[in-house]
């Protein structure tokens, strides 16, 4: 039983993967100097776990067909933006990692071709190539027809802010295209104290990892250098809508005492670069007090749905936001309208 809506749902933080990529998460798991426990944790669960949930994941993962379309037609989700899930490719060699990025765009635009109404692609890449990486982002976006690139969060332990990742953020602003900064589980310098008690992945820590790297993006001065770059950020904005107040105000008294060699003062506060160049997704957060806090705080017109498919496919969470006590244009924005223009969706 689905509502009957005046509006598309478009879900923009879904996942796949291919085969070439799970076997190589394979291989990574049973390459003992690959040292990584978030890694370890993360695909030891969804790529060898016999319980039925990390089967049916992987499953769907796999699925660009009839399996996929079948979950979004009984969850009412009119079409998915989709991209290679975490960590991408971003735990391989630079060319290995490139190559598979590569093929990954391929199988995924095979399937946007197919089924146009019902899929968007969002460009794999390997951050940690920065000669090959902006050459296959303008191809993905191009010749693909791609809408969006994703990002894993960091790569091996570096983030976007670093000087090594400016071709990337370059090329994403003059394509023209946002980088979706998608979680992973936090590098082992950050993990230990997260794994000790469980709550490294999507429960805690990946909103912890990604909320880091977002903030240190914008601290960073990336927007400066980059003014019309966008970032979509999921999971409610990873919680710095929520403490973005005294994000603002110890960022200013930083600055001022000039505390830290590396943090420069900024053309704008910290809540400017949110309101202007972040996009947020309520991805696994079906709640309206969080959806309506983000609205609130970077705008209607910021906001858009995600499901966060298959790792949190609820049909029942459609139905949570569709009777959130929103005003209907707000709503419509929410799971159509920002869409359409973030990825230029035109189908
Ligand atoms: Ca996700």
């Amino acid at each position: 039983m689905i509502n009957k809506v005046d509006y598309q749902r478009i879900a923009t933080e879904e996942a796949f993967i291919t085969k070439d990529v799970l076997d190589g998460y394979m291989r990574l798991l049973q390459d003992s100097s690959f040292d990584d426990p978030g890694f370890r944790s993360l695909w030891g669960y969804f790529g060898t776990h016999q319980s039925p949930r990390a089967r049916a994941i992987n499953e769907a993962l796999q699925s660009l067909g009839d399996l996929r379309l079948g979950h979004m037609d009984a969850a009412g989700i009119d079409h998915q933006v989709i991209g290679l899930t975490a960590p991408g490719v971003q735990v391989f060699d630079p060319a290995t990692a490139s190559s598979l990025a590569v093929d990954a765009n391929d199988q995924l635009a095979e399937a946007c071709r197919k089924h146009p109404t019902r899929y968007t692609g969002m460009a794999a890449v390997a951050p940690h190539d920065p000669i090959n990486a902006p050459k296959e982002m303008e191809r993905a976006v191009k010749k693909l027809g791609f809408r969006a690139v994703i990002i894993n969060s960091h790569t091996l332990g570096h983030y976007l802010d670093e000087p090594q990742f400016a071709p990337v953020l370059e090329a994403a602003e003059a394509l023209d295209v946002p980088i979706y900064l998608h979680p992973q589980t936090a590098p082992p310098s950050m993990i230990k104290p997260f794994v000790e008690a469980g709550l490294e992945g999507a429960i805690y820590g990946f909103a912890c990892e990604t909320g880091l790297h977002m903030l240190r993006v914008i601290v960073g001065g990336v927007f400066d250098r980059f003014p019309k770059l966008q970032f979509i950020i999921g999971h409610t904005g990873e919680a710095l809508p929520y403490w973005l107040y005294r994000i603002e105000f110890m960022h200013g008294a930083a600055v001022r005492a000039q505390r830290y060699e590396s943090m420069k003062p900024l053309k704008h506060p910290v809540g400017h670069y949110l309101r202007n160049n972040v996009y947020i997704t309520s991805s696994g957060v079906a709640w309206q007090p969080a959806i309506e806090f983000c609205q609130k705080i970077i705008g209607v017109d910021r906001v858009m749905y995600a499901m966060d498919y298959p790792y949190q496919h609820v049909p029942e969470e459609v139905g949570f936001c569709d009777a959130m006590t929103i005003p209907d244009a707000d709503k419509r924005a929410f799971f159509e309208g920002v869409a359409r223009k973030v990825f230029k969706l035109n189908f």
